[in-house]
């Protein structure tokens, strides 16, 4: 029995440490592009792939670097005209390091030369591990050990530890280590005909004996980028100082070369620290002499590595989410965590940067920011909401510019962009190009004007969740009201059917961007938008009351909103018009009902992946606007983030009945028609499913979910960067469905369904101002409080619908077994 127990607690043991860990034995080039995008490391300032050291980009490897909010756009002339693109920019490439034997062949660890590979991502420690044994022409057998570390604490700081073991061999061996600007923006094929050099020429330079520079300058926006670097050579415990030569190349690369000699099966610890700056870092003068000076007195790897893993124990402390009995799962969502807080993090009150759907863990949609920070803003609202704020303020200083397109496009209010990078202009592309039929189509996607309804969404459940008055009162209430006045300007009335439409918009389904045969894009009545409409409309009211008198007079005036346009509100959100069918089915837009059903069982035969049913429809000379088929869910997605009883009183009150067997029919009606195009698509279905209690259709859904990314389930996208929304919506699938935690302005609402495998699910939150930590099995839920002592504040905490108050300091036990 012993044995036994001995036995299973060595499973577990294991199966905890291989949650932490992403691990890869043997070299695929085929995977390498998924394995640098997974294996990614950042620290919200910039992110670096996993490309190895030894190589420049290839056909195999993209060695790519992105800061946060470094963009630059640039022309091209393409299909009979000039069009902008505006790019995260591919950064100067500090991973440069490698060495030859003799007077050999640079190493690269190419399939042909590897004997042994295994590379691992530590999860809990921010660590990329890779051993590899490689044979030379020559029969030179060398173990290489790295370990590389983006600096979680100090977010300009950078690191390499490079180990050589000559396995069989003594002799002269040449180390060397680089800055290379000489990189563009190619990671993304698609894009290859644009204009994709954005890095100009600057400087390059030397201090000490062991120190190189780069500076570097985007073309069009002029920020220049510096980084700096420094190496360091150990051998048995002792510093080894050889002379070193420097390569330069047009100004734009700087090599250093050191010479030293090896002995047979002695190891030799290279040390490189690197610093990257920009002009553009907040109370940087010189970001050349910040970044030249900040690796001179930088500590060594050994320590940075430390403080380092510390700053992560700390974040793990806050963000983890454990879950018992299901390593995949609890691994997956580890490693969403991890990328989360790689693409926004602790840094990112001092950064003006927005959240890019695709992390800065590659070049898809150029690094561009979409509505998808409504799928990630609640992971960061319950753990750090500062993070959320941060985010929250990108948008904020756009707010001018919102204001501005909502104003070339005839509307009022503020106006957001469907696609947002440096200046939060709209940098949606006006025409793309589709892969398989190789033609340049126009792209209308820029008519989905919800993305401002999800900005103001995301301002609202940041207030209510966190109290945070201060971000109300300068930022939150003129963000929201002044996005509230675009939704009332998108509507008409209609005298002959007395209710107010909306036209020439898109929803989140982009296969439809106009009626069939049309030539205005865009549709009437989308349900999602007028739907969101109403309920801003609404709130815009209910956050009017709650400012103070002084705050509301300013802001009134500010937006030039007076009382005829409040009472319109009022009025739109009364009368808005939905089309529905007898059955209660509620039309994505109007028109919707009247097209040509597809006949998916021979399209899923004839092309196996039919995910981009768009561009198989386009390749074959039609159009997805004349077919029912959805890229995600439009009209239910709504049910993500309000709940089935808001929805029913909206509708109510314009008029129209929708109760829990509507949204049934709804959820059947569609997701027959979806062909989850999107990634954010399943998370939605996944999370309506368990809303119905289709608990095996909820579990496969959520199955999906997980292996978007770490399994690259579209084919292609995950490599050319992570998908932050699904990364996302997977833990708020678990928080809030599985172990059924809701916050709400005046509550904690626990509900749990934990799925059949799972034993429990223990996780920490912020709730205004606190830390609670809970742990939700299937007999019970554990609750303890900490924070400030205040007397008499007791947390209201509601379980499956039963009220309790909970004290400070105590755990609390609430049984769940008189349920069953
Ligand atoms: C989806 C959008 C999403 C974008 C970026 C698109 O494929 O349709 O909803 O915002 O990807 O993630």
């Amino acid at each position: 029995m012993k044995r036994l127990l001995r036995l299973f607690k060595k499973i577990r043991d294991k199966d905890a440490a291989s949650s932490w860990k992403l691990t890869y034995t043997g070299f695929k080039p085929a995977e390498e592009g998924l394995r640098e995008a997974l294996c990614t490391l950042g620290n919200g300032y910039f992110a670096t792939r996993a490309a190895a050291c030894e190589s420049a980009a290839s056909r195999i490897r993209y060695p790519g670097t992105y800061i946060a909010g470094v963009y630059n756009k640039l022309p091209t002339r393409i299909a009979g005209r000039i069009i902008f693109n505006e790019d995260l920019v591919n950064c100067p490439n500090w991973l440069p390091l490698s060495f030859r034997i003799e007077k050999g062949k640079w190493m690269v660890p190419s399939p042909r030369r590897i004997i042994a590979y295994r590379q691992t991502l530590d999860l809990r420690k921010g660590v990329l591990n890779r051993k590899i044994r490689l044979r030379d022409r020559h029969n030179h057998r060398t173990t290489i050990e790295t370990q590389r570390i983006v600096h979680m604490a100090e977010p300009h700081h950078a690191a390499i530890r490079y180990v050589i073991v000559p396995e069989n061999y003594e002799g002269w061996i040449t180390i060397r280590s680089g800055l290379d600007g000489g990189v563009q923006n190619s990671g993304v094929a698609r894009y290859r005909q644009l204009n994709s050099k954005h890095l100009r020429a600057g400087s390059v330079g030397t201090f000490g004996k062991n120190g190189i520079s780069l500076l570097v300058r985007t073309s069009q926006s002029d920020i220049k980028i510096a980084q700096a670097a420094k190496v360091h050579i150990f051998s048995a415990g002792r510093e080894i100082r050889p002379g070193h030569r420097i390569l330069v190349k047009e100004n734009k690369a700087i090599y250093q070369e050191f010479r030293i000699f090896v002995r047979k099966k002695r190891r030799y610890e290279i040390e490189k620290i690197v610093a990257v700056y920009t002009s553009a870092d907040s109370n940087i003068r010189d970001p050349l002499t910040a970044a030249v000076n900040s690796v001179k007195n930088a500590h060594r790897f050994q320590t940075l590595l430390k403080s380092h893993q510390h700053a992560w124990s700390v974040l793990w402390k806050k963000f983890d989410v454990q879950i018992a009995g299901d390593v995949f799962s609890q691994k997956v969502i580890r490693l969403h965590i991890f990328h989360l807080l790689q693409v926004a993090s602790i840094h990112n009150a001092a950064i003006d940067a927005g959240l890019p759907a695709r992390g800065l863990h590659g070049e898809a949609y150029r690094g561009h920011i979409f509505w998808d920070e409504l799928f990630v803003l609640p992971f960061f609202n319950l753990h750090a909401p500062e993070i959320s704020r941060a985010l929250l303020l990108y948008r904020y200083r756009r707010l001018p510019q919102a204001r501005k397109y909502a104003e070339q496009n005839w509307y009022r209010g503020a106006m957001f962009p469907w696609q947002s990078a440096s200046t939060g202009e709209e940098e949606t592309p006006l025409i793309h190009l589709n892969p398989l039929s190789r033609r340049w189509d126009p792209d209308f996607s820029h008519f989905q004007r919800h993305v401002s309804f999800a900005i103001a969404y995301n301002v609202w459940k940041y207030w209510k969740q966190t109290g945070d008055l201060d971000f109300f009162l300068r930022y939150g209430a003129e963000i929201f009201l002044s996005v509230a006045k675009f939704a009332a300007s998108l509507t008409q009335y209609n005298f002959k059917d007395k209710r107010y439409h909306t036209e020439g918009v898109m929803g989140p389904d982009e296969f439809h961007e106009k009626l069939p045969g049309s030539a205005k894009p865009g549709v009437t009545d989308n349900a999602y938008t007028n739907l969101l409409i109403v309920w801003m409309l609404i709130k815009a009211r209910e956050m009017l009351t709650a400012l103070p008198s002084n705050a509301k007079m300013r802001i009134l005036a500010k937006l030039g909103l007076d009382d005829k346009e409040l009472l319109r509100w009022e009025y739109i959100s009364r009368k808005m018009n939905f089309v529905v069918n007898d059955e209660g089915v509620v039309s994505q837009y109007d028109g919707y009902f009247r097209l040509k059903e597809l006949d998916w069982e021979a399209y899923k035969k004839k092309y196996g992946n039919i995910h981009r049913m768009d561009r198989i429809l386009r390749a074959e000379g039609k159009s997805p606007n004349e077919y029912k088929v959805a890229k995600q869910a439009d009209f239910l997605m709504i049910f993500y983030f309000l709940s089935l009883a808001e929805v029913k009183d909206l509708f109510q009150n314009l008029g129209y009945t929708f109760d829990r067997s509507s949204l049934k029919k709804n959820y059947a009606y569609y997701v027959k028609r979806t062909s989850h195009g999107s990634t954010l698509s399943k998370v939605v279905h996944c999370y309506l499913a368990l809303l119905l209690g289709k608990s095996k259709d909820a579990w496969r859904l959520f199955l999906d979910v997980l292996k978007s990314d770490i399994y690259d389930s579209q084919g292609g996208t995950t490599p050319e960067g992570i998908h932050t929304g699904v990364m996302a919506g997977s833990i708020n699938i678990v928080t809030k469905m599985f172990a059924g935690i809701n916050i709400f302005e005046d509550r904690i609402r626990i509900s749990p369904n934990l799925p059949k495998n799972w034993r429990s699910v223990k996780l920490r939150l912020r709730y205004k101002g606190r830390w609670i930590s809970l742990s939700v099995a299937k007999e019970h839920i554990e609750i303890l409080i900490r924070g400030p002592q205040a007397k008499n504040f007791l947390v209201p905490v509601e379980i499956h619908g039963k009220l309790h108050y909970f004290r400070f300091g105590k755990i609390h036990r609430v049984s769940l077994k008189t349920r069953r």
